[in-house]
């Protein structure tokens, strides 16, 4: 009989590790299996590998910039892409090691393999209200290790993974597979000259501002004019006005119709073989418009739930139509004793997101805590070039609740005020949103948003403010720190209704 554990968590990504390892401290024996490496998404190929290229990124623009302060001597300065990634990759096994060190400290049982629920101990019949109840996970590639786990209580955490291109277009499209995903960007070892990015989420607005900032000649292509959905509109329409100002050639509400390879001998072939995609430049046909010549197409189109093989249909845990699972307020799923957070869920996909739920479910689970997940006022960037940050309501989505006063400002920082004399046009931008109706200043403040490189910073430290109910009188009575850009979000009294 294999040995039984009080939980198995699957997936030891943001939402898995921390679940484990708060489990197993409030004493509930706690087994991790985790396929690829520890640390998931975030820590791989996500967030961190990231936010290490926007910082590479950052570095060009400051030559030019240093330059403008006095410096001189950049004139040679040269990038090596394979050097970030290999100071990348260090710094991602140090991460790793950490969470294997942190797992194995709290007394987490970490496996290695992709993991199944394969069955329970009442076979079929309802996993309701037995104490001996459990489930069997099966580990596929285990090597040394047990292959099968009993557990009382599963969580499935295994997150999502980028939607490959040819498995998203109508059929007819060819060609979908010479796209590669945001997984392979974090491993090109030579930067491409001329890069497509398809897509209008945040990793493909932070993708194109990584290639752009890094060298490569880069457009951005999207099928509507919606990028950033949920963000408020006049903030991303100047975040685009600055990523065009930066060289990305955004093409937004163009149809993509296919793509081909052209072989290094000139030879175009559509869709692409294995030979086909060792080399050579990659054609876009576009709807009404030239093809677009380039070396490297990113599609980041879409991120879909990893719940294909965990054997859930088998147990009857319900899915939505993208194959997320489907969650109470709580993380319990339609199958008792089965529960799911993080990226896997409808919920924001964002590591402090998956993080917070796992505190909230293991606190519920095993230290006797009654509170509930809060995602109010959740601040959130998007590491383009510039950057945008938000907390709270965008001003389409205050204005369906009532009414309202816009603060707008768009200045020139002061760090970029000899660029303006030189010629750039780049300006931050800062939106503060009060709730209409009384007397002016009266009301709280729904919503703060920011386009500019010190965004992220600033708007999470706003978020307390907000959830507090903070009113914009309350931000007017506080004196300004100077000069910064932070202190405008203090001094605004402009506004429209
Ligand atoms: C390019 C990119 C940039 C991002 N940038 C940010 C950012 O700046 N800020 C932010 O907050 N979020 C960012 N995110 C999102 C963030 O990475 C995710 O929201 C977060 O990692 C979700 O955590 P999770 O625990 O739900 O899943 P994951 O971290 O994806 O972990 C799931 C784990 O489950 C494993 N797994 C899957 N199936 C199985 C199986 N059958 N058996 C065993 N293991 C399995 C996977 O290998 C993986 O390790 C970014 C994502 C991407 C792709």
């Amino acid at each position: 009989m294999t040995e039984l554990w009080d939980f198995c968590v699957l997936g030891a990504g943001s939402g898995g590790v921390r679940a484990a390892r708060r489990a197993a401290s409030y004493g509930a024996k706690t087994a991790l299996v985790e396929e690829v490496t520890l640390g998931g998404t975030c820590v791989n190929r996500g967030c961190i590998p990231k936010k290490l290229y926007v910082y590479a990124g950052s570095h060009r623009g400051g030559f030019s910039e240093a330059r403008l302060f006095g410096w001189r001597g950049f004139a040679d300065a040269s990038f090596s892409l394979n050097y970030l990634r290999s100071q990348k990759n260090a710094e991602i096994a140090r991460l790793q090691a950490l969470y294997a060190e942190s797992c194995a400290s709290a007394g987490v049982g970490v496996f290695r393999g992709k993991a199944s629920i394969s069955g329970s101990s009442l076979k079929g019949r309802s996993l309701k209200g037995r104490k001996d109840d459990y489930f069997v996970i099966s580990i596929e590639g285990a090597k040394s290790q047990a292959k099968e786990l009993r557990a009382k209580s599963v969580l499935v955490a295994t997150g999502c993974e980028p939607l490959p291109l040819a498995e998203a277009v109508a059929t007819g499209f060819v060609g979908g597979e010479l796209a590669s995903t945001s997984d392979a960007v974090f491993e090109l070892e030579q930067l491409p000259e001329r890069v497509v990015v398809l897509g209008g989420g945040y990793i493909a607005l932070e993708c194109a501002g990584i290639f752009n900032a890094l060298g490569a000649q880069t457009t951005l292509l999207h099928r509507n004019d919606k990028l950033l959905r949920s963000f408020d509109r006049g903030i991303v329409k100047h975040c685009l006005e600055g990523m065009a100002a930066r060289g990305v050639d955004c093409r937004l509400s163009t149809r993509l119709l296919g793509l081909s390879r052209q072989s290094p001998q000139g030879r175009e072939r559509e869709g692409a073989g294995d030979a086909d995609k060792r080399g050579g430049e990659i054609y876009l046909r576009i709807e009404d418009d030239l093809p677009i010549p380039c070396d490297f197409v990113l599609a980041a189109i879409g991120r879909r739930a990893r719940t294909r093989g965990l054997g859930l249909e088998a147990l009857g845990v319900a899915m939505d139509k993208r194959g997320k699972i489907i969650t109470d307020a709580d993380f319990a799923t339609s199958v008792a004793g089965i529960y799911a957070l993080g990226d896997v869920t409808d919920s924001p996909e964002l590591t402090p997101v998956a993080i917070r739920q796992a505190e909230v479910l293991t606190r519920r689970l095993f230290a006797g805590s009654d509170e509930s997940f809060d995602a109010h006022f959740l601040p959130r960037a998007v590491f383009a070039s510039p950057t945008i940050a938000s907390v709270g309501l965008s001003e389409e989505e205050a204005r369906e609740q009532g009414a309202v006063r816009v603060y707008e400002s768009r200045f020139v920082p002061l760090r970029a005020s000899f660029a303006a004399r030189a010629g750039s046009c780049e300006r931050v931008m800062l939106k503060l949103i009060e709730r209409g109706g009384g007397e002016v200043g009266s009301g709280e403040v729904l919503g703060c948003h920011m386009v500019g490189s010190d965004a992220p910073e600033i708007i999470q430290a706003l978020a307390p403010s907000l959830r507090l109910g903070a009113r914009k009188k309350d931000f007017d009575g506080v004196i300004a720190l100077h000069p910064t850009n932070a202190e405008e979000f203090m001094t605004m009294r402009d506004f429209r209704q």
